[in-house]
């Protein structure tokens, strides 16, 4: 089971008092988003190193009362710049309005659909928010242009790991890749873009490579049972998850596909899936 994540209500100002750095306090805004793809609702991250300076994490869409509601919370705080994990929609296209507003860069890896960045992070960019040092982990996977935000023990993951649900996958081997490289760090917290903050991340990241190595067995295994199609996979492998989610299903098993194809574990042979190797 994915361990539970710890209930923090929208709003809680949650005062961290790790070791490293007794000065961050996170606080969150929770956009009024919530659906199948999204859960509660898009986490936009508040972060102050206590002497005033502010960032915000994955400010969202756009929406006029979360903009305000996040434009509040922050207050006469001086905010530095506006973050982004991803370009998806439901994280990015508030930045750059938001950006502009507070007269602070719009940051990202890269830009993308509503999004463009004022300044773009490479994996291992180090950002200075007052005395808060962030480090930029890219984690190319959910999205090829995903980062993650770490701040010594803590880690704001956006979709790369989500507070109690597993995620939808384009990349699969870079994805894994990316859980990997984040296992046995020294991580002690987990900040989702989604649900709520998750302790323990080394089990929560074995839980989600374990999950994706379920599944990656269980799509061989439908398509050595006769699957050939990636609408019959779903069917056949998806059968616990609701009917809704099964578009966002169906790209995490193209991703599944293209993992086992570079495995030489199956062929796509004349627009159907089939187990490696061809035969001739
Ligand atoms: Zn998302």
């Amino acid at each position: 089971m994915l361990p539970e994540p710890r209930r923090v209500e929208d709003g809680a100002l949650v005062t961290h008092t790790p070791a490293w750095r007794p000065w961050l306090n996170i606080d969150r805004v929770i956009a009024d988003n919530a659906g199948p793809f999204t859960g509660p609702g898009t986490n936009t991250w508040i972060l102050d190193d206590g002497l005033g300076s502010v960032v915000l994490i994955d400010p969202g869409p756009i929406d006029d009362r979360h903009a305000r509601k996040v434009m509040e919370r922050v207050g006469r705080r001086e905010l530095e710049a506006v973050l982004v994990t991803h370009t998806h929609s439901d994280h990015a296209p508030l930045a750059n309005p938001l950006a502009r507003e507070m007269g602070v860069p719009a940051v990202g890896h890269a830009s993308g659909p509503g999004f463009e960045p004022d300044i773009r992070l490479l994996d291992g960019a180090r950002l200075d928010v007052g005395t808060i040092a962030l480090e930029v982990v890219h984690t190319p996977g959910h999205s090829d242009d995903h980062l993650c935000f770490r701040a010594g023990s803590v880690l704001f993951t956006g979709d790369h790991i989500m507070g109690g649900s597993s995620v939808m996958v384009e990349s699969m081997g870079p994805y894994l890749a990316s859980l990997r490289k984040l296992r046995g760090t020294g991580l002690e917290r987990l900040h989702p873009g989604h649900g709520d903050e998750m302790e323990h991340p080394d089990d929560v990241i074995d839980w989600y490579v374990a999950h994706r190595m379920q599944r990656h067995e269980q799509i061989y295994q439908a398509i050595a049972k006769g699957a050939e199609t990636a609408t019959d996979i779903v069917h056949a492998v998806y059968t616990d998850v609701d009917p809704a989610l099964h578009p966002l299903a169906s790209r995490s098993v193209a991703a599944h596909l293209t993992l086992l194809v570079d495995e030489d574990r199956i062929a796509l042979d004349a627009g159907r899936y089939v187990t490696a190797p061809l035969p001739r």
